[in-house]
């Protein structure tokens, strides 16, 4: 039996993908493992990505683990956390570190509850001091604050990265050489009590990754002005995000919105129309290198974050920048 320190683990959940974020866990998991003097493995639940080799390489880890079993297939947490119970029962890691994706928030908890141990969400940052001890740095309060825990004792905790909180580094010098291995687990006793039956599935590019973003919020009066970001957005190569209540008011789908409910972002240019800057709205977007905002009150906390800022009626504005735009292409 191993006994792992650090394990990184992902998995291809109810919407069928290994989080781009990975390498942001393996590179965070990385600094832990070595503070505490152990290794790092990474522990993929379901098939694995193609190039984890490569990707395990550079990112330093010990030690390739896979769980598979047919009952992982359909994104039922009740399997995750059976499974993910039964590895930490023979491994023992001192910490967990999930990538904080829709799957996450329903395994993390209960998991924590299964071990008896803790569960810290919107985690960006992990520091090891000497004995084991953990101090996880968090997101609170709409993105505002940072919170910081301190997580003792020997059993596994479990933390959840947000994305972007992270920049990947590969290792310094010659890259590792991991050992691949499965780890046998038992879900027969797993019961179906919830079936995915048609994963939603977003299309293309994603706004996290995104260079340009232009966003729309409640300033923009009605639905159909919303083609005024779309139509700035694609004259900049970027793409179109919203603040939450277009989202709730059914104007644009979920995967635009941008915020501590929504997507976390870091692109280098944000352009924030009719937007007020409340603070679970700035959570998925403080990171921007540049934020531009339009918005028709002076005082507009939004104004207190942006680099470029013009106190004007965003329906006026944009069409000239979106003219602009096209005439810079
Ligand atoms: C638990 C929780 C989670 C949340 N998560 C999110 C999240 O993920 N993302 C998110 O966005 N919000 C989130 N919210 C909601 C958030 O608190 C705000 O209510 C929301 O961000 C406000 O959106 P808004 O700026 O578009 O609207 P408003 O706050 O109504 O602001 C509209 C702005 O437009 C300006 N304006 C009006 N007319 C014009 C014009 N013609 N031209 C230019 N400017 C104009 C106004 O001066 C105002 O500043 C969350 C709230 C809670 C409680």
């Amino acid at each position: 039996m191993t006994s792992a320190a650090v394990v990184v683990c992902t998995w291809r959940g109810v919407r069928g993908e290994i989080p781009e974020e990975t390498e942001a866990a393996l590179t965070l998991g990385r600094k832990v493992s070595s503070a505490l003097g152990a290794d790092l493995h990474w522990l993929v639940v379901g098939t694995a990505p193609e190039a984890d080799a490569e990707i395990a390489a550079r990112q330093g880890v010990a030690a390739l683990e896979r769980i598979e079993d047919a009952k992982l297939a359909g994104g039922q947490a009740d399997a995750f956390v059976e499974a993910m119970a039964q590895y930490c029962a023979q491994r023992s890691p001192r910490l967990l570190l999930f990538n904080q994706t829709f799957d996450t928030r329903l395994v993390a908890a209960r998991l924590a509850g299964r071990l008896g141990s803790g569960a810290v969400m919107n985690g960006v940052d992990v520091e090891a001091e000497a004995g084991g001890r953990l101090r996880v740095t968090a997101a609170a309060y709409g993105g505002d604050t940072r919170v910081v825990y301190e997580l003792a004792g020997e059993k596994s905790c479990i933390v959840a990265l947000l994305a972007n909180a992270v920049v990947p580094q590969p290792v310094e010098g010659a890259a590792s050489s991991p050992t691949r291995s499965d780890v046998a687990v038992d879900l027969s006793g797993v019961e179906e009590r919830i079936r995915v039956l048609e994963p939603a599935r977003a299309e293309g590019l994603r706004l996290e990754d995104a260079e340009i973003i232009v966003a729309g919020g409640r300033g923009l009066s009605s639905p159909e002005n919303y083609k005024l970001v779309e139509q700035l957005a694609e004259a900049l190569g970027g793409m179109a995000g919203a603040s939450r209540p277009l989202v709730d008011d059914g104007w644009v789908d979920s995967s635009r919105q941008v915020g501590l409910t929504g997507k976390i972002t870091r692109p280098g240019l944000y352009i924030a129309a009719g937007i007020s800057g409340a603070s679970q709205h700035m959570a998925g977007c403080a990171a921007a290198k540049t934020i531009a905002a339009i918005n028709t009150d002076p005082d507009a906390a939004i104004f207190r974050y942006a680099r470029y800022g013009i106190v004007g009626d965003c329906l006026e504005i944009l069409p000239e920048l979106i003219r602009a735009a096209k005439q810079g292409r």
